[in-house]
C-alpha cells in the first residue's frame, strides 16, 4: 500500500532525538530550530516526559470518557495554575483543528448565532469549520465554503468596528491567533486584541484566542494574548501541550456552561495524553521554561537584527520570523542541507524559528554561527560565478 502523498518531504530519516538535537539513520546530527512545527516544547525525549509516559503506559493507557479519569483533573488543576486561568474549564481533545472546531461550535451553541469573524492570513486548522476560518481557499474543499465566516483585515481596528456596527448581533465568535504562525509571524497589536475584547463584550460574542502555535509559553507568557492584558473567552491549545504526544484542548470561561453531550471525543483526555501533558507542565515549571523563552528569544532576536541580509526580524519569545529574499531566497534549504539546521518557513520568503522552549544560549550561538556562515557563502558565491 502506498502512503497518500500529501507532504513535500525532505529526504531525511530521523532515528534519534535529544533536547534540541536530532540524528538521522546515518548518524548525522541536526540542530532543531523548528521543533517539528512548534511542537517540541520541553526538548526531545526529556527524561521526565519519557518516564511519566512509560509509568502511565504500564498502569493504563486508555479508557473512554465513560469512567472517572482523575489524571484529567490533575492536569486541569496544574494548567489552571500555570496559565493563571483557574476559574476556566478544560475540555480535552486531540489536535489543534479539533480544539478550534469545538471552540467555534461552543460559541455558536452559546450565542445561537452563525457568523464567525476571522482575519486575513489566519490559519486555524483543516477540519470543516476550522478550515473555513482559515484564509487559504486552496485548502478549502467546496463543502467547506460557507458564508458564515467573514475575513476582515488583520490589525485593522476600524474595519472591525464597522463590521460590528453593521452585523455585531449576528457574530457568534471572533477567532484570532495572538501571533500568526503559518501566516508568517505577524503579531496582533495590543490595541487590536483590546478592541476585539471590548466589541465581543459589547455584542455578547465569544472571543476565541487560537493559541495552538503561539500559546503554551512560547511567547514568554503562557498565552501570547496575555501580552495585551486581555482575557479571551476560549483559548485553544495543542502543539506544545504534549511535546509530540497528540493532545489538545480548550480553556473555557466560566459563563460558558456545559451540558452532557454538548461536546465529545473518543480519544480526548485519555490517560496517556494527560500523563504527557502533565509531564510537559511539570518540566516547564521546574526548568522555568517560559522565562527561558522570553530571555533566550530576546537574545536571539537582537542578534538576528544585526545580521546583514535578513529583513523584518519579528516575533516574541521563541516564535521568531525574518524574511530572506533575493540572493538569500534559498537560505532555509541551504541551512538544512549545508549546515544541518532545521527551520520552518512561511511562503513566500519568511523563515520561522520555533525551537524548544528549553533551548540554551550555546545552541542559539551555534545556530547564529551557522546562519552567518551560510549567508556569507551565499552572498559571495554569485560574485564568484559572475566576476565583474
Ligand atoms: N491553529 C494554528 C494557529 C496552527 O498553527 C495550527 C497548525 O499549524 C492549527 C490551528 C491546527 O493544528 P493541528 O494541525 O494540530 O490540527
Amino acid at each position: 500500500m502506498k502512503l497518500f502523498d500529501v507532504y513535500p518531504i525532505n529526504n531525511i530519516t530521523i532515528t534519534r532525538a535529544k533536547g534540541s538535537y536530532l540524528w538521522d539513520d546515518k548518524g548525522q546530527q541536526y540542530l532543531d530550530m523548528y521543533g517539528g512545527h512548534a511542537v517540541i516544547s520541553i526538548g526531545h525525549t526529556h527524561p521526565h516526559f519519557v518516564s511519566r509516559i512509560t509509568q502511565q503506559l504500564n498502569q493504563v493507557a486508555f479508557y473512554s470518557n465513560s469512567v472517572r479519569i482523575p489524571i484529567q483533573q490533575e492536569l486541569a488543576d496544574k494548567l489552571g495554575k500555570i496559565s493563571g486561568k483557574e476559574d476556566y474549564q478544560l475540555f480535552l481533545c486531540n489536535s489543534g483543528a479539533e480544539a478550534n472546531e469545538n471552540a467555534m461550535k461552543l460559541a455558536s451553541f452559546h450565542t445561537g448565532r452563525k457568523k464567525i469573524v476571522a482575519f486575513t492570513k489566519s490559519f486555524h486548522g483543516r477540519t470543516s469549520l476550522a478550515v473555513a476560518a482559515t484564509d487559504n481557499p486552496s485548502i478549502q474543499a467546496p463543502v467547506n465554503q460557507t458564508e458564515n465566516v467573514v475575513f476582515l483585515p488583520f490589525n485593522d481596528e476600524s474595519a472591525l468596528e464597522n463590521y460590528f456596527s453593521a452585523k455585531g448581533s449576528e457574530v457568534a465568535a471572533v477567532i484570532i491567533e495572538g501571533i500568526q504562525g503559518v501566516g508568517g509571524i505577524n503579531l496582533a497589536t495590543s490595541g487590536f486584541l483590546q478592541k476585539i475584547r471590548s466589541l465581543c463584550s459589547a455584542y455578547q460574542s465569544v472571543f476565541i484566542a487560537d493559541s495552538v502555535q503561539c500559546g503554551y509559553g512560547r511567547s514568554g507568557l503562557f498565552f501570547s494574548h496575555d501580552h495585551a492584558g486581555v482575557q479571551a473567552d476560549i483559548y485553544s491549545m495543542a502543539k506544545g501541550m504534549g511535546n509530540g504526544f497528540p493532545v489538545a484542548g480548550i480553556l473555557i470561561a466560566p459563563f460558558l456552561k456545559p451540558k452532557h453531550g454538548l461536546l465529545g471525543t473518543t480519544f480526548g483526555g485519555n490517560h496517556l495524553a494527560c500523563a504527557a501533558a502533565l509531564a510537559v507542565l511539570e518540566v516547564m515549571e521546574e526548568e522555568k521554561l517560559m522565562q527561558n523563552a522570553l530571555s533566550t528569544g530576546e537574545f536571539l532576536m537582537k542578534r538576528l537584527e544585526k545580521i546583514e541580509g535578513l529583513e523584518n526580524v519579528r516575533g516574541k519569545g521563541l516564535m521568531i520570523g525574518f524574511d530572506a529574499t533575493g540572493e538569500l531566497k534559498d537560505l532555509r534549504k541551504n541551512l538544512l542541507n549545508n549546515k544541518q539546521v532545521f527551520t520552518g518557513e512561511s511562503k513566500p520568503h519568511t523563515i520561522r524559528l520555533l525551537p524548544s522552549l528549553a533551548i540554551r544560549i550555546k545552541e542559539v550561538e551555534e545556530f547564529l554561527e551557522a546562519l552567518e556562515e551560510e549567508i556569507q557563502q551565499m552572498m559571495i558565491t554569485p560574485k564568484l560565478v559572475n566576476p565583474v
